[in-house]
């Protein structure tokens, strides 16, 4: 039984609406590894990348609603949704955090679109929970800057038109005051996309991006130079409280299915839900799953409310994931060797929890998160 959430009939719109755009062409884009272009314009026409004009500066929509456009998403597709996260939660949101008023006029109005596609790199080959040691370089240059590295995964980083990236500005600073952050067009001379082969959040892409002598104009610096560390730190706090409600989406359908899979699987001539063991599973994952949903949205309201939120939001993705990689584990475990098989459907349960768990940080960052919250004095 899907549980219920708040809004029901904007809910059933969205839905239909993304099944319009997602639902009839998923096997073809499964098919070919890709989310094509012309799905984020479309997504972006129909207002459906969590992103609005507000007398005419472009916004990322309400914490609340984001999280509804994700989850309903991630039912249908935790891949494609987290193609639109990394479009809005982390490229927009550096661009509307941190971007000067000039390049929020420039790209803003055509990331609503959905006609200028945006991601954020940040995570290093040797660098990725560890924010502060990465190594990517930006040298001072007449005008602006020159980047140097390599950008490990970068969620959308195939297709995308301009990234946040995160690099040293200040080598020989405190770990703290080294890193800046830069609004980088990517396509052009010195910018190398390696498409990784992977098999979680299908079909979003997943992409290695090398810069070499990469020219930055010096208005594409991102806040304030050696702030960088903080600022992507603050870009993740924020999209932790969507990717966690992305989480429950893949968790909701994971368990969909298993209910389904009890009711009509017969095992020794009986229904699967038959045998108390495992009619105990499905009542204690629903349970987990309907206090995961609560504290996700409770993490959502206090976004809203501007206090710090960081305990809720890592809270938020702690248990959304927990539940979700149970479920999704279980899920796959009910349909038996079928599972095994790429294209079943159970299959990517498992995988797509496992992905939300690296993401905007993995569970023992949360677990850091939270206890140095509980932990500091009074
Ligand atoms: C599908 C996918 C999409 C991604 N998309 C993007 C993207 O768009 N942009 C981007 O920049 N990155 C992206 N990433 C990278 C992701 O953010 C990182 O994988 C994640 O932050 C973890 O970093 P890491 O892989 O280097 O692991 P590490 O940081 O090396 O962690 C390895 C292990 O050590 C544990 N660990 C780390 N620190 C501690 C600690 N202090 N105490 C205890 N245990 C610890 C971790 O929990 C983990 O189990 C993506 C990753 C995946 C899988």
């Amino acid at each position: 039984m899907t549980p219920k959430t708040e809004n029901e009939p904007n809910l059933a719109d969205i839905r239909t609406q993304l099944k319009k755009i997602i639902g009839i062409r998923l096997n073809e884009w499964h098919r070919d590894g890709a989310i094509p272009r012309d799905a984020f314009t479309a997504l972006g026409r129909h207002g459906l990348l969590g992103l609005t004009m507000t007398a005419d500066r472009p916004e990322m929509e309400p914490c609340p609603q984001r999280a509804r456009l994700f989850e309903t998403t991630a039912r249908l597709s935790a891949g494609v949704a987290i193609a639109m996260l990394a479009h809005t939660d982390l490229g927009f949101a550096g661009l509307q955090f941190f971007g000067s008023p000039a390049l929020r006029e420039a790209y803003g109005p055509g990331a609503v679109r959905g006609e200028t596609l945006l991601c954020l790199g940040n995570t290093e080959g040797h660098a990725g929970s560890d924010v502060a040691a990465i190594r990517m370089r930006a040298h001072p240059d007449a005008d602006g800057w020159r980047l140097d590295g390599t950008k490990a995964y970068v969620t959308n980083g195939n297709l995308a038109d301009y990234a946040v990236i995160t690099a040293q500005t200040d080598p020989e600073a405190d770990r703290n005051r080294r890193l800046s952050m830069f609004w980088v067009g990517l396509n052009q001379p010195g910018i190398t996309r390696r498409k990784l082969k992977k098999s979680v959040w299908q079909p979003s892409d997943l992409t290695r991006l090398t810069f070499s002598n990469v020219r930055v104009p010096a208005g594409h610096l991102m806040g304030t130079r050696g702030m960088g560390l903080q600022q992507v730190l603050t870009i993740f706090t924020h999209s932790r409280v969507p990717i966690s409600a992305l989480t429950l989406g893949s968790a909701t359908k994971a368990l969909d299915s298993a209910l389904e899979r009890l009711r009509r699987r017969k095992v020794f001539g009986r229904p699967l839900a038959d045998f108390q063991a495992k009619a105990f599973e499905a009542a204690d994952y629903y349970a987990r799953l309907q206090a995961a949903r609560k504290i996700v949205a409770s993490a959502c309201n206090a976004v809203e409310t501007g206090d710090d939120f960081r305990l809720e939001a890592s809270m938020a993705k702690y248990l959304a994931v927990d539940i979700a990689r149970r479920i999704g584990t279980w899920t796959a475990d009910l349909f038996g060797a079928a599972s095994v098989m790429d294209d079943h459907p159970a299959h990517r349960f498992p995988l797509d929890a496992w992905a939300s768990s690296l993401g905007e940080g993995t569970q023992d960052v949360q677990k850091l998160i939270i206890a140095r919250q509980i932990l500091k004095a009074p």
